[in-house]
């Protein structure tokens, strides 16, 4: 059975993180969307609501699961025989950084860890999460970016901050 995972932080999920997801689901029979707890950033949204939301974005996957982690990735993988990471390159400023993450994570798992690369569709090219947030909380609509359940807890959630 060929199993990958696609690790990020999720802070929303976007439609952009939505369309690498939906492919990579028909390229494996299984796919695992791992939110990451990142200590290294302070997310708007809990791990607990990061899942939530992508949980209630997949539910049309019959064989996509979020599942959550901390510490390193393929300390995961080994655990659940998961051999593939999916990651979605945007641009070229995406690149370095990615091609740096894929090959210490081949260098580190003894080269039994790959990484998949899709390239974004363009209509979500210059999409992320960081640009929906800074939309959202000046009351600028999100709703073509997110889902509506997406759009409508961060709105919850900068009213709150106001
Ligand atoms: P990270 O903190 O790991 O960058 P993100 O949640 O921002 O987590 O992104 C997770 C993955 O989704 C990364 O591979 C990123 O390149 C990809 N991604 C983010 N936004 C888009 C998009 N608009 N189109 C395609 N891929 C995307």
């Amino acid at each position: 059975m060929s199993r990958a995972i696609y690790p990020g932080s999720f802070d929303p999920v976007t439609f952009g993180h939505l369309d690498i997801i939906k492919r990579s689901s028909e390229m494996f029979d299984e796919l695992i969307v791992g939110v990451l707890y990142n200590s290294a950033k302070t997310p708007l949204f809990s791990v607990a609501e990061r899942t939530q939301m992508l949980e209630e974005a997949i539910r049309e996957y019959e064989n996509v699961i979020v599942i959550c982690f901390d510490g390193l990735l393929i300390d995961y993988m080994k655990k659940h025989d998961i051999s593939v990471i999916v990651r979605g390159l945007r641009a070229i400023t995406d690149f370095d950084y990615e091609l740096q993450i894929a090959q210490s994570n081949r260098k580190v798992s003894d080269e039994t860890i790959d990484t998949v690369f899709l390239t974004t569709s363009i209509d979500y090219a210059y999409l992320s999460s960081s640009i929906v947030k800074e939309y959202a909380r000046y009351g600028t609509d999100v709703s073509d970016f997110v889902p509506s359940h997406v759009a409508a807890k961060l709105k919850e959630r900068f009213y709150k901050m106001q």
